[in-house]
């Protein structure tokens, strides 16, 4: 049996149209990855379990069993990409010096690929625990695929393994939604008498969100995340020129730090309402929370920290700095199940963009240091 390189195994699931089909109306979706996983599984002696709640948006959890008693190692990546319009061959996987372009190279199927490795070479080396690598479906849209794996696997620690350039992410901001309505008075633009402008009511409440913003700069920073923020996000409202809005609808967007939520902004929103009232007599506004997610943070203390800075520096050959992501990722779901976790994963550019790429020897790095952290904790 040939046992390939976390670089190989990235190739084939690069070649591998997988594009969210939630992003793109038409996208490949997750189920002929998922197929190619479970053989490359079986080939490696490995389980393989399907977990498709979803008809077409398949996740699959691999296990490397252990020989009993040891601690389970959880280690998660997603198997979708965004879209690939503009790109050229997308699915072609191209090498040009340390380098491997293609769409899905750095987010993340080299990390997906690190963490599958990672599993077979920790196992071949005698476990007691389990390595179990969740291949999750629909990260880059709404999580599907983390949340039905969340209620198959327990494990005692997790790793995501999205491109963190090799650094450790031990937190990152949640996020919370809501709609805001003012409500004013339509009338014709030559009866001033009668119209109420909700557009120029919001104006009040704009105000109020702006001061809001501020006081969050004013206060203690969290060590690796830095401040809380509030903004508008779109504002509609008004049909013509010649006539009162009777309404003006505003979307805000709060992001959180730990410890904060949804009822956060809910009382942050009740007191920006007061202040606007007050600017403004007469002002009809509510508001309504919308989607939210939560923040997620490791004890930088945590055993699975110092193990994960320990394993790094060896393969490596420097430490690697505990740092804060500014965006949001599917760790929050594995912290909320009660799973400590951190991410960290290879070096690369181009997520999203129209030119993708990962270091080859960043990749094969991280996929020995996560066989080295296999190794310690499922021992
Ligand atoms: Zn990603």
């Amino acid at each position: 049996m040939v046992r390939v390189t976390a670089a190989d195994l990235t190739a084939a699931l690069v070649a591998i149209d997988s594009v969210n089909p939630a992003l793109v109306p038409g996208g490949a979706g997750e189920a002929e990855i998922a197929g190619f996983l479970v053989r490359w599984a079986a080939e490696n002696g490995l389980d393989a379990q399907v977990l498709e709640a979803t008809p077409g948006r398949p996740s699959v959890i691999i296990t490397a069993r252990g020989s009993g008693g040891g601690r389970t190692l959880l280690l998660c990546g997603h198997t979708d990409t965004v879209g690939v319009d503009g790109m050229t061959a997308p699915h072609t996987p191209r090498r040009d010096g340390d380098r491997l372009y293609g769409r899905g190279t750095c987010d993340m199927k080299a990390g997906l690929a690190a963490a599958l490795v990672a599993a077979r070479d920790a196992a071949a080396a005698g476990l007691a625990g389990d390595v179990v690598v969740a291949c999750v479906a629909d990260e880059e849209h709404a999580s599907l695929g983390v949340q039905e794996a969340l209620t198959h696997v327990r494990a005692d620690a997790a790793i995501i393994t999205e491109p963190t350039r090799e650094a450790i992410i031990v937190a990152h901001k949640g996020f919370v939604w809501a709609d805001v309505l003012v409500e004013g008075f339509a009338a014709h633009g030559s009866r001033p008498e009668l119209g109420v402008d909700a557009i120029v009511h919001a104006g009040a409440v704009l105000t109020a969100l702006g001061a809001l913003d501020a006081e969050l700069i004013g206060r203690e920073p969290h060590p690796v995340l830095g401040r809380g923020s509030v903004h508008a996000g779109t504002i509609s409202g008004g049909i013509e020129a010649s006539s009162y809005p009777g309404r003006c609808a505003i979307t805000v967007e709060r992001r959180t730090l730990p410890g904060e939520g949804e009822a956060t902004l809910a009382r942050e929103l009740e007191a920006v309402l007061e202040r606007a009232t007050a600017a403004q007599p007469g002002l009809r506004a509510s508001f309504a929370l919308g989607l939210s997610r939560e923040p997620f943070a490791i004890d930088p203390e945590h055993e699975l920290v110092g193990l994960t800075r320990d394993a790094a520096a060896h393969e490596l050959g420097a430490t690697p700095a505990l740092t804060g992501a500014p965006y949001w990722t599917d760790a929050a779901f594995i912290a909320a199940a009660g799973i400590p976790a951190l991410l960290f994963g290879p070096t690369g550019e181009g997520e999203h963009a129209l030119e993708e790429w990962v270091s080859v020897a960043s990749l094969e790095a991280v996929t020995r240091t996560l066989t080295r952290i296999a190794t310690t904790f499922c021992a």
